[in-house]
């Protein structure tokens, strides 16, 4: 590869997540080492039917596999690491984080039949260490998930600052607050540049503590005639230790229900995370021995996910759940745009079935709190840190261009703000920063039944099957004499009620009986040619009798 950057600069190169929501990865480049910070996904907009998750294109550190020295990750949320198993296929590096972020992305790894291969290196608080050319030392701060923190690279032209997703929290459960000293000394000894988390730069003032849904949980378990239930993030283990807590105050066992809630909680009893009293938990198949107002239920599945456990609560078709009148379920998570509708949905589902819902409607005290901080808390990161240059990064353009405007306001920058976007690079030395050329980036379409990469013209198919539907026409040829053996069937699906349109489907079949009588006796014999031509016929058949262009399959059946 040629262009490697010119050694003496430093390149920071953002993958992802700077003018979008999630699939945080940047890179820092310096001649050629490259540490890269974060590996995140996206969940997708609802019309990229059938995939699941969105990366980053990695053409750009495919093409410089040996140049990577490390992979650094900041915390353990699926827009942070969600695409580390595409990204460990193409490059071969040591993979740095905490040791909870560690324990989710073992989990990750097995389930890609990768965490044997996987060079995983614990990172601690206060415990710098060398990659390449650059210091790196992690520094704690809270976030709704534990163990996540900041990174400071020591580079040859400076030093830089990556906060990852942070919020000053003054009373996490797990006590362990944010490292403020480590990041003032970082300030005082001088910093090169700052690129820091604008995903709550709209909201005034600071994000109240993970403990701020403590006093509506205990009122709920206080006032509850039946079940409890309350779904979160599987990762929010904050909130699963108060509920634990609550559980044991007010006698109800405790319970996680979700294949991801079971497995998270598991992970973190045993690295004693997650503090339970013996006798507390319940297997989800004791529930039903269980009177109701005994029980609380941690479940999985707050964004509305179909096949999530809450979701198949909902619904009434989970195998150990049900919800029924006097039950209080709670939805403790924000809504994630593009999920509205599935949520509401949920929600109406368990109302039917007589629960109450208590979500994020703006009253309190709150059902959930924001994991990032808020203006205060990043102005205050701004002024611990003093850097020269500042980047605002993890969000959509317009919080993007609000951080910007902050730290323009403020004092704490001596040099200059960039609104840098995902493929903009930033090319920094001992004398200034500039923008660089840009570097090709874009979406990978993922779909995880298969693991594969979707492209664009399944895509366009999908779109086509889902607007115009799909129509099968089938055909018995008699091997022999290639004549048909029965009037050909025409099945439809999502394309018109047969019952409205019964002439269509008989001048379709029509369609297709010519087709076969005007072709050749080869033709028919050879039946790629004869799905064909009835393919082009009966769309245009469809276009002209109804404008519609469904997706047409023919199927030969050899009798
Ligand atoms: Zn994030
Ligand atoms: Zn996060």
């Amino acid at each position: 590869m040629a262009n490697t950057g010119a050694s003496g600069k430093l390149r920071a190169i953002p993958l992802g997540g700077l003018g979008e929501f999630g699939m945080n990865m940047m890179l820092f480049e310096y001649g050629e080492d490259i540490v890269v910070v974060d590996c995140g996904v996206m969940f997708p907009e609802p019309e990229l039917l059938g995939v699941d998750i969105v990366i980053p294109d990695l053409a750009y550190i495919r093409d410089r596999r040996d140049h990577v020295r490390a992979i650094l990750l900041t915390h353990g949320h699926e827009d942070h690491i969600g695409a580390l198993p595409y990204v460990l296929e193409e490059i071969d590096a040591p993979v740095y984080g905490t040791a909870f972020t560690l324990a989710l992305v073992r989990a990750r790894l097995e389930e890609h039949g990768m965490a044997e291969s996987a060079d995983l290196r614990e990172m601690k608080p206060s415990a710098p260490f060398a990659v390449g050319p650059f210091g790196v030392e992690f520094i704690h701060l809270t976030h709704s998930i534990i163990d996540s923190g900041a990174l400071a690279l020591t580079t040859p032209v400076g030093i830089v600052i990556h906060s990852g997703d942070f919020k000053f929290d003054p009373t996490p459960t797990d006590g362990r607050t944010s490292d403020l000293h480590t990041l003032a000394e970082y300030g005082r000894r001088g910093v090169l540049a700052l690129f820091s988390d604008s995903t709550n730069v709209e909201r005034p003032g600071m994000t109240p503590s993970e403990r701020g849904v403590r006093e509506r949980f205990a009122e709920i378990m206080a006032e509850a005639r039946g079940r409890v239930v309350i779904s979160c993030f599987s990762t929010s283990l904050h909130r699963m230790q108060i509920v634990a807590d609550l559980a044991h105050e007010h006698h109800r066992r405790l319970c996680f229900i979700g294949r991801s809630m079971h497995r998270n909680s598991e992970i973190a009893l045993q690295m004693g995370r997650l503090r339970v009293p013996a006798g507390l938990l319940a297997a989800p198949e004791d529930l039903g021995q269980l009177a109701r107002e005994h029980a609380v239920l941690v479940v999985a599945g707050s964004q509305g996910e179909p096949m999530s456990a809450m979701a198949r609560i909902a619904v009434d078709s989970h195998r150990w759940v049900t919800v029924e009148p006097g039950d209080e379920v709670v939805i403790s998570a924000r809504v994630i745009p593009g999920n509205e509708k599935a949520i509401f949905r949920m929600m109406d589902h368990l109302y039917r079935r007589g629960a109450h819902v208590h979500y994020a409607d703006g009253s309190t005290p709150p059902v959930h709190v924001s994991g990032h901080g808020s203006l205060e808390e990043l102005r205050l990161m701004l002024n611990l840190l003093r850097p020269k240059y500042f980047v605002p990064i993890h969000g959509e353009y317009r919080q993007l261009a609000r951080h910007k405007e902050v730290a323009e306001e403020g004092s704490a920058v001596s040099g200059k703000t960039f609104l840098l976007e995902s493929g903009d690079v930033l090319e920094l030395d001992s004398v200034g920063a500039w923008l660089g050329e840009q570097i090709p980036v874009g979406h990978v379409y993922i779909d995880t039944g298969s693991l594969e990469e979707v492209g664009e013209m399944i895509l366009k198919e999908r779109r086509r099957i889902s607007e115009d539907g799909i129509v099968v026409p089938i055909l018995a040829i008699n091997k022999q004499s290639g004549h048909l053996e029965v009037p050909p069937e025409i099945v439809a699906r999502g394309f018109i009620a047969l019952e409205e349109a019964p002439d269509l489907m008989e001048s379709a079949r029509e369609v297709v009986l010519k087709t076969l009588e005007k072709s050749k006796l080869e033709e028919v014999g050879d039946w790629g040619v004869a799905k064909d031509k009835i393919r082009s016929a009966l769309r245009k058949h469809f276009d002209q009798e109804l404008g519609k262009r469904p997706m047409i399959l023919p199927v030969v059946l050899e009798v």
